[in-house]
């Protein structure tokens, strides 16, 4: 028997919702407040809660936003909120911080428990790995050489002007295309443009794309609402991350979307969105087997590493390396200097394991040397250090990313100037280039094995 919670300080309308609920075959909790049927829902995962708009203590608003910050932790029940106000606004706002449905009252009974058998017209998951392969869409042959492209290279604030032709202006967004499947990136400004191609190439046929994010600061998920396949009903979007210092994946990507700040709520985006809290670092897309590590930034920043059928291309585009940050007098000093060193080492260590032989490096190297001095436990890195993170890892080709917004075209080609001569000057031959907008790479096949 499924359990349905009910939520009204009105009590004789929810012993009258009770009894209709009972009589369909529901086993009925009840709460005459927000605090005591969040309690609840939290100790008996309901199927559904039925919660009324307005209470004294804690309203509908904050049931459903307490129960959607629990994401994957329990089993997220179907919200129905209710309410004697049939304002628009009321109903967005319900809908925003987590409402399937919004009722108004007085409504008979019929109605409320047709629309709780209701399945959700387009469903919004949080589920834990792993993570259900996805089919790619016809047009994109599985046989083509895994690429990438890079739509958005810039960190922190997207810089458009004079000064960032060459390089570009958006923020970090990157597509990948290997084996079949269509796999983004981030969702920085750059998604934006990344977006109007997919829609001018596919037009009306529906594609099925994959969204990884490394984190939500805004220049990684700003650009999300702007990106055309996801309002388009035909088209499949999976976003996969991990969650936040503060809040859930789902709840950070739906507060960005909120009426304040955006007309369209991530609920109503019309494509088929799925979110996935990622619990595990290894997971597929596909064919494409996907490794993931957190990485030294602040909040929960993960790095991914593709491996495709022609190799692998690692994704860190917001990195401080750890001992560079611990051993600077400016750095974070805990009371044993040399234990915090020692550690700092272990988890350095630990990246470059984790990008051993890439093919590709794409990395956070937004500062020089006498920048980062002055930018130490800001979370990012600086050119030195990601060469020598590169020659290390025996990496192929190394990226410069994330580039910093006060930096000119003139600036990053100097940067890129002299991370060549580093590796020069070791005698090694990693490639290096500058990441900008519109720069393709194909990945070349591995050699068969004999
Ligand atoms: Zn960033
Ligand atoms: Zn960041």
């Amino acid at each position: 028997m499924k359990t349905v919670v009910l939520i009204d300080d009105d009590t004789s309308f929810r012993k009258l919702m009770g009894k209709w609920l009972t009589v369909a075959g529901w086993n009925v909790l009840e709460a005459g407040d927000g605090e005591d049927g969040i309690q609840l829902a939290l100790a008996h995962q309901p199927a559904a809660v039925i919660c009324d708009l307005l209470m004294a203590r804690c309203n509908g608003f904050q049931v459903c936003r307490s129960i959607r910050e629990q994401g994957a932790n329990i089993q997220q029940p179907r919200i129905i909120v209710t309410s004697g106000s049939g304002y628009a606004t009321d109903q967005q706002s319900a809908m925003e911080v987590g409402a399937d449905e919004y009722l108004i009252k007085p409504f008979k009974g019929d109605d409320l428990i047709r629309i709780l058998e209701r399945q959700s017209a387009r469903q919004i998951s949080i589920a834990a790995a792993p993570v259900p392969p996805h089919k790619a869409p016809a047009s994109l042959p599985a046989d083509q050489p895994p690429r990438l492209k890079f739509w958005g290279v810039r960190g922190s604030i997207p810089t458009p002007g004079p000064s960032t032709v060459q390089y570009g202006g958006n923020t970090s967004c990157v597509e990948v295309r290997a084996d079949g499947e269509i796999i983004i990136l981030d969702a920085g400004s750059g998604i934006r443009r990344l977006g109007l191609a997919l829609a001018k190439e596919f037009k009306d046929q529906p594609v099925e794309l994959t969204l990884l994010i490394t984190h939500t600061h805004w220049d990684h998920i700003q650009g999300f609402p702007f990106f055309v396949p996801a309002y388009n009903p035909q088209n499949k979007l999976r976003i996969l991350g991990y969650e936040g210092a503060r809040k859930g994946l789902y709840s950070t990507l739906t507060h960005q979307m909120e009426s304040p700040y955006f007309p369209v709520s991530l609920q109503h985006v019309p494509a088929n969105i799925d979110v996935t809290e990622l619990k595990e670092f290894e997971f597929h897309v596909g064919k494409v087997r996907v490794q993931a590590t957190f990485v030294n930034h602040p909040g929960v920043c993960a790095g991914y590493r593709l491996f495709t059928s022609a190799g692998s291309i690692a994704y860190l585009p917001d990195n401080e390396p750890f001992q560079r940050m611990r051993s600077h007098p400016g750095g974070q000093q805990t009371s044993d200097r040399l234990e915090a060193l020692n550690y700092a080492s272990d988890q350095d260590q630990k990246i470059i394991e984790f990008l051993k032989d890439a093919d590709v490096l794409i990395i956070d190297s937004q500062y020089d040397d006498a920048e980062y001095q002055s930018h130490v436990g800001w979370g990012h890195g600086c050119v030195e250090d990601v060469v020598a993170l590169a020659l290390f890892a025996k990496v192929k080709q190394l990226f410069l990313f994330h580039h910093d917004p006060d930096h000119d075209d003139n600036q990053i080609s100097k940067m890129l100037g002299w991370a060549r001569q580093l590796v020069a000057m070791q005698g090694e031959t990693l490639a290096v280039d500058a990441a900008r907008e519109g720069l393709e790479y194909v990945l070349q096949p591995l050699p068969a094995k004999l």
